[in-house]
């Protein structure tokens, strides 16, 4: 039994093929179809029988998922031999709303929700609706099983998800806050728990999911209470290229000084704005530390806007859930930066919370953990795995089906 992850932008498919065995899933090969409907498309692929790459002309996701299947199944160096070994596919989908709580079978009633939802993640549903498409097509007798990214945080309570506008808002549009990398929250949670060989449903975590996209969730004895991206991820921190939390009046003086329409303002936030649009220099991290290092002034302050929203969020969140167990860092930034880990912590020791310096720059040799010995809180590093939760849910409902 396989299990195939897809993870499908507007010009990319991601996957991974899992085997389903009795010891629990195990990778098996990974790949990706990058520049979907551009001249040239690069397909790459890497299983334990070898690599596969080549160029072609890619027109469009089904096309694109033409060639996932023919690299999985190549005589030489693919690992299924026929597409119906395939008995679920696992789709990541970003925008689920209030509709979805848990991992659903991608029916009709599925994708219409997945449309739904188009026009507050325009740059992700869409293109996660192409995926499972094509998908079906491509392999007709596999389950196909959408995981959301909001999903995590329908344990949300009111009060920490409305808004404070007219309440008629939130009735005829669904205007509220929503959250998103739950997928990956879900996994980090988890092995915090297990590394710290305590029962989930007994923390109270603080999760940063620090990548080009950023959140925290505020997750209650195994239950998210509150998370820092909203009804879009433009709210929260500040991230590669959003400006996160902003007085939102700013978008109409933007609108009547520099004279630009809504969807200007709205690129400008989205595109132009954060780490990006406060420095000048870079959205990426590594190369904001490198110029910091350099004496760029201009560098360092955007670095440290963005520790301090972080650091605000851990109070703000410590206050929601009456303190907090154990702070974890995870994606590119909170896994890969001790500079920025510590940026964020520094000044928390009152609050009990106390890193220790050499477990902060190799956490991986120090089991993960990387607080001091004597501070309250514990603080983690967990390297995210999103493909395989959703490869985990996948099956889940592959095999209650079988049951059922
Ligand atoms: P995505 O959200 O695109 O999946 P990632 O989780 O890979 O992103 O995170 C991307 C971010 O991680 C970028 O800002 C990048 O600069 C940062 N990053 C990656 N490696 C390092 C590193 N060694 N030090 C600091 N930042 C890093």
């Amino acid at each position: 039994m396989k299990i195939l992850v897809i993870n499908s932008g507007s010009s990319t498919i991601k996957f991974k093929l899992y085997g389903a065995e009795s010891g629990g899933l195990r990778e098996e090969a990974s790949g990706i179809v990058e520049r979907i409907g551009e001249e040239v498309s690069y397909v790459r692929y890497r299983g334990r029988r070898g690599e596969i790459r080549y160029e072609a002309k890619v027109r469009d996701h089904e096309e694109g998922m033409a060639h996932v299947l023919k690299v999985l199944t190549d005589p030489e160096k693919g690992a299924i031999a026929d597409p119906s070994e395939v008995v679920g596919v696992g789709h990541r989908v970003v925008h689920g709303g209030s509709e979805v709580t848990g991992a659903v079978v991608a029916d009709e009633r599925v994708e219409r929700i997945i449309e739904k939802y188009s026009r507050m993640a325009p740059l992700h549903n869409p293109a996660n609706l192409l995926g499972i498409r094509a998908a079906k097509k491509v392999f007709p007798r596999a389950l196909h099983v959408a995981v959301f990214d909001t999903a995590f945080h329908s344990t949300i309570p009111e009060e920490a998800y409305l808004y404070a506008i007219p309440y008629e808002y939130y009735l005829k549009y669904g205007i509220r806050r929503y959250g998103f990398h739950g997928i990956s929250y879900t996994y980090v949670c988890r092995r915090a728990a297990e590394i710290l060989g305590r029962p989930l449903e007994q923390l109270r975590i603080i999760a940063c999911h620090l990548g080009s996209g950023a959140s925290v969730a505020a997750v209650k004895y195994g239950r998210c209470v509150d998370t820092s991206m909203g009804m879009t991820p433009l709210e929260g921190l500040v991230m590669g290229t959003r400006s996160g939390d902003i007085d939102p009046a700013i978008f109409y003086f933007l609108m009547k000084w520099e004279g630009l329409s809504a969807d200007e303002v709205y690129e400008l936030l989205n595109e132009r704005s954060g780490l990006l649009g406060l420095s000048g220099i870079s959205n990426d991290v590594r190369v904001l530390i490198e110029e910091w290092r350099k004496g760029n002034e201009a560098a360092g302050r955007a670095l440290r806007v963005f520790a301090y929203r972080v650091r605000k969020y851990i109070g703000a969140y410590m206050a929601a859930m009456g303190g907090v167990d154990a702070i974890v860092f995870t994606a590119g930034i909170g896994e890969q930066s001790p500079l920025m880990r510590k940026l964020i912590l520094s000044g928390l020791e009152e609050l009990g919370i106390k890193l220790d310096d050499a477990r902060n720059e190799n956490p991986a040799a120090h089991g993960w953990v990387i607080s001091s010995d004597d501070s309250k809180v514990k603080v983690l590093v967990v390297p995210t795995d999103e493909e395989l939760v959703i490869a985990e849910e996948t099956l889940r409902k592959v095999l209650e089906l079988r049951k059922g």
